[in-house]
């Protein structure tokens, strides 16, 4: 949506300041990202879904979780099963559990997807081995899986990153040919395919977040296990309430993570909706990546584009100059996790891809609400720059 008004100042360095004051275009704001216009869209049936939990009386542990869990499940392929969980790091924990991962043992992960997955290795007892991802799609580099692999090594967390697939072929033949487990981490591509295959019936299981940005958001925390080993399943159902398979019997150790009845019956209605919002993801992505000017490295072109990333060495100046002109932008992630303070004691040596597309990394606004018109008007503000 766009929002008119005044521009931003200072400006008065700028050279177009004076043409735009002139020709008497209206400034616009371009938001990184905003949710309200989405939630009203569907204002309805979310009330509805909402109307159905109150006067149930029933928030926990009920009918609405069930209807999801089915329907997710069957959304991804027949014969898989969801466990809705409190958040997507927790579906990372417990599904690391729910693979047999115990204390002591490695899981090979990445170092440039936030911290959530490196978290969730840590909280699940074991050690992080981090890997390098491939400077061109982000996402895992298959061959660090033969250089890291141990004896002790029980999985290895595989992220899609922005929207686009890892390379799941060779992930999977190479991790199962060393006998490890995968964990897919789906959090920011729900709905992406790879070789027409949904991501999370890929491995051995998959995480997902609903955190309120993904491409299927709840309206708070919320995630879940996916997966089509129904030991797996079971198991991740012990870890999410006391290890309880009959109430008040817990048969291993865990402390608690549900979806509740509220989320779950508004995750409902969303799920409705998300190939359509990815469709809009992508048409305008096509418009950005037919419009960016030469210097601006792009993204892979597959995948459901929860960001628009796209790559400078003046990543610095372009971000402040996109701000100077009311267009929001973030960085997907500053810091990566093997720099982290808590992290870094696992860190066996520098990654040096990863830590250039840190610097180099910049999100754009890209949002199924988002205007053709705020993407033109992105764009020729980054051919002005002349990124
Ligand atoms: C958002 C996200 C998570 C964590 O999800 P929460 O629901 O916020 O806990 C994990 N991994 C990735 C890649 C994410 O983007």
């Amino acid at each position: 949506m766009p929002i008119t008004g005044a521009r931003p100042s200072p400006l008065s360095h700028d050279p177009n300041l004076g043409h735009y004051m002139v020709s008497g275009i209206t400034a616009r704001r371009v938001p990184f990202n905003v949710l309200a216009p989405g939630v009203q869209a569907i204002r309805g049936e979310l009330d509805a879904a909402i109307g159905r939990v109150l006067d149930s009386g029933w928030f926990l542990m009920g009918p609405e979780l069930e209807a999801f869990e089915r329907e997710f499940a069957a959304y991804h392929a027949a014969g898989a099963q969801a466990v809705g969980l409190g958040s997507g790091t927790d579906a990372l924990r417990i599904g690391l559990l729910a693979l047999g991962v115990e204390a002591g043992d490695e899981v090979l992960v990445v170092a440039n997807a936030g911290v959530p997955p490196v978290a969730a290795v840590v909280a699940a007892g074991a050690t992080p081995v981090f890997c390098e991802v491939d400077p061109a799609t982000h996402t895992l580099e298959p061959a660090e899986i033969d250089r890291r692999v141990t004896p002790r090594t029980r999985a290895v967390v595989v992220v899609h990153l922005y929207g686009h697939a890892a390379p799941m072929v060779t992930i999977v033949e190479r991790a199962h040919g060393h006998g490890i487990k995968v964990l897919e981490d789906c959090a920011q591509a729900h709905g992406a395919r790879h070789g027409g295959k949904l991501v999370g019936t890929w491995g051995d299981a998959a995480a997902f977040s609903f955190y309120p940005t993904k491409n299927l958001g709840a309206l708070g925390d919320a995630g879940a296990l996916l997966t089509s080993d129904p030991q797996v399943a079971d198991a991740a159902r012990l870890f999410r309430m006391y290890g309880w398979r009959h109430k008040y019997v817990s048969e291993v150790h865990s402390t608690v993570s549900r979806l509740d009845e509220l989320h779950a019956a508004m995750l409902r209605v969303k799920l409705r909706h998300l190939d359509e919002w990815n469709a809009t993801r992508r048409a305008l992505a096509e418009r950005y990546l037919a419009g960016l000017p030469a210097g601006l490295e792009a993204p892979p072109r597959d995948g459901v584009f929860h960001l628009f990333v796209v790559q400078t060495r003046a990543r610095d100046a372009l971000k402040a100059y996109l701000a100077e002109r009311g267009i929001g932008t973030d960085v997907h992630y500053p810091l990566p996790a093997h720099q982290q303070k808590p992290y870094q004691r696992y860190a066996q040596c520098g990654l040096p891809t990863t830590e250039r597309l840190a610097r180099e990394v910049l999100s754009l606004p890209l949002y199924p609400e988002l205007d053709t018109a705020d993407v033109d008007y992105v764009l020729d503000q980054l051919r002005a720059y002349g990124a």
